[in-house]
């Protein structure tokens, strides 16, 4: 069955392709004219950010970086970046993330830009001498202070971080070390796979009550799975399939739940009905299916 809620942000999820390949069209001057002043979109996907920071941000691109975000999560998406030095959820400077486009253009983008060989912080002069940005005292001072000690450790530990991985603009998203998207090509079943294969990791509530009964195994289950397109051309008749295999079909029990019906009894034989009655007990399936 088709999660709804997971269609939702899959269809959001969508407007990332479109607004990266939108050329500059007029619908998307909003959200890029936002999205440039924090380093573009691609940039800013790769950081840890969080939508509750983009108050200007129209909400509906704000719930759609939201849904990215999760999607982050639930592939554990690490790639160190905790360590960009932007639009981090954990480096606030007077309680929001920084953007400091002069500090990007001139390759400040990592907390370790700003470290020396012993990763200490540079000194204004320092830094001021290296990246020759205009910047001042107190500015250099306020950044540097916002970020987390254990940011510095971390940096320490990892002997290999390339800033070109945040700042290349590759359209090509890895989630992790076995999963990555085509951020410029991707569509909405592309991402609704990638939420559903982490959402929904338990068997088909349907499926495990059948094979109870009718004692089918997981080849059997694939197999039945996959005739689903080939089964019939008729879409009423594949929907009733489909509705079958995960036991939503109602019979008189249902109903009578519902308060419909005022009794549960089998139109055929006045048994109780259920869906095993229906389909497998009563007398006159039996009799329908030898013929
Ligand atoms: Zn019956």
């Amino acid at each position: 069955m088709t999660d709804i809620g997971l269609m939702f942000k899959s269809l959001k999820l969508a407007w990332i392709p479109r607004l990266l390949s939108s050329g500059k069209k007029n619908w998307c001057t909003v959200p890029d004219h936002y999205f440039r002043k924090i380093g573009g979109l691609i940039f800013l996907l790769r950081c840890n950010y969080n939508v509750k920071y983009f108050d200007r941000l129209p909400v509906f691109y704000k719930t759609t970086l939201e849904s990215f975000s999760e999607l982050k999560t639930l592939y554990g998406y690490d790639q160190l970046q905790v360590l960009v030095l932007f639009n981090n959820k954990d480096i606030l400077v007077g309680g929001r993330p920084v953007y400091l486009h002069e500090w990007f253009e001139r390759g400040v983008v990592l907390v370790k830009d700003l470290l020396n060989e012993s990763v200490k912080f540079l000194t204004f002069k320092e830094s001021s001498d290296k990246y020759r940005y205009p910047t001042n005292f107190l500015q250099y001072y306020q950044v540097i202070s916002a970020i987390p000690i254990r940011f510095l450790i971390k940096t320490k530990d990892i002997v290999a971080l390339d800033k070109l991985f945040f700042t290349s603009g590759d359209e090509i998203f890895k989630f992790n070390d076995n999963v990555e998207i085509h951020l410029d090509k991707a569509r909405s079943k592309d991402f609704y796979k990638l939420l559903n294969s982490k959402t929904h990791t338990g068997n088909h509530s349907g499926p495990t009550r059948w094979s109870k009964r009718l004692s089918l195994n997981e080849d059997a289950w694939s197999n039945i799975f996959r005739s689903l397109k080939t089964v019939c051309k008729e879409n009423k008749l594949r929907e009733f399939h489909f509705k079958f295999m995960h036991r939503i079909i109602e019979t008189k029990r249902e109903l009578l739940k519902f308060d419909i019906k005022n009794d549960k009894e089998s139109l055929y034989c006045g048994q109780s009905d259920s869906i095993e009655h229906t389909f497998i007990e009563c007398t006159f399936t039996k009799t329908f299916v030898s013929i």
